[in-house]
């Protein structure tokens, strides 16, 4: 199996730079220290999955080349993961069939709610308008699936009062906004090549990993390299790179990986 994944975006909810911030890091010139709202795309032999929605959806996928999704999974509801979704519909109309969309059944019920001109048949497009069409699918965490060709494995977490589901691939696993991995989680984390985990800042936070916390369970689960994402303004790339162990990088938003099982 090879997988190829690329990050669309790897910041925090406000993204990098921050509206209205004149700090050192939302004036620098590295390209790495822009980052949009954390989603990647996942490209397998045989279907290519979307992880999340976020807000600059669009402008993500024009720069990353994507012209197919086959299916999306998402990790929970907050808007940083999902307000996007409108821009889903090119997949849809171009594809000519429903998106399927993947996720945790709550965050697809509030998707349903929350985004209720979709899924809502008195609302029918008058000719040269559209909107998404979406195939809503619950995952179980603990049940593997099969999505676009690709081995599924939804693990549960908390996030604050919310679950957010990680997903396993094979030889890799992609786990945001998480605020701890649990012990009983440690088994289905074994023998990765790559793990992308979220790590907001080097304080902590009621909701989310630290960095420091976030390299403590990169070492605990072992994977061979882990790649920090959901990152903020406090850490510029170049100097978080240099203070990070070398297993440990932090991801940017456009860089690409290959994995092969
Ligand atoms: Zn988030
Ligand atoms: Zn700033
Ligand atoms: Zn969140």
């Amino acid at each position: 199996m090879s997988l190829r994944l690329s990050f669309l975006g790897t910041g925090t909810s406000f993204g990098v730079p921050q509206v209205g911030c004149s700090c050192r890091v939302c004036r620098s010139l590295d390209p790495r220290d822009r980052r949009s709202r954390s989603g990647a795309i996942l490209a397998g032999d045989q279907g290519t999955l979307l992880i999340d929605t976020p807000p600059e959806l669009r402008l993500q996928l024009l720069t990353a080349g994507v012209d197919r999704v086959d299916a999306v999974l998402y990790t929970h509801e907050h808007a940083d993961h999902l307000n996007g979704i409108d821009d889903l519909r090119i997949f849809s109309m171009r594809q000519r069939e429903p998106l399927p969309c993947y996720g945790p059944p709550e965050t697809l019920a509030r998707i349903r709610e929350g985004f209720r001109y979709i899924f809502d048949q008195e609302v029918q497009s008058f000719e040269g308008t559209s909107k998404p069409q979406l195939a809503l699918h619950p995952l179980e965490p603990g049940v593997a699936a099969t999505i676009a060709g690709m081995p599924v494995l939804p693990l549960a977490f908390e996030h604050g009062f919310l679950r957010v589901f990680g997903y396993r691939f094979g030889p890799l696993a992609y786990i945001t906004d998480v605020k701890a991995i649990p012990a009983e989680r440690y088994a289905d984390l074994q023998g990765l090549k790559v793990l992308v985990l979220s790590a907001l800042w080097w304080r902590t936070h009621p909701t989310h990993l630290s960095i420091g916390e976030a390299v403590a369970t990169a070492r605990a689960l072992g994977a061979e390299r882990t790649y920090l994402t959901h990152l903020t303004h406090e850490t510029g790339h170049a100097e978080l790179e240099q203070a990070l162990p070398p297993e440990v990088r932090p991801a940017y938003d456009g860089l690409c990986l290959e994995v092969t099982a």
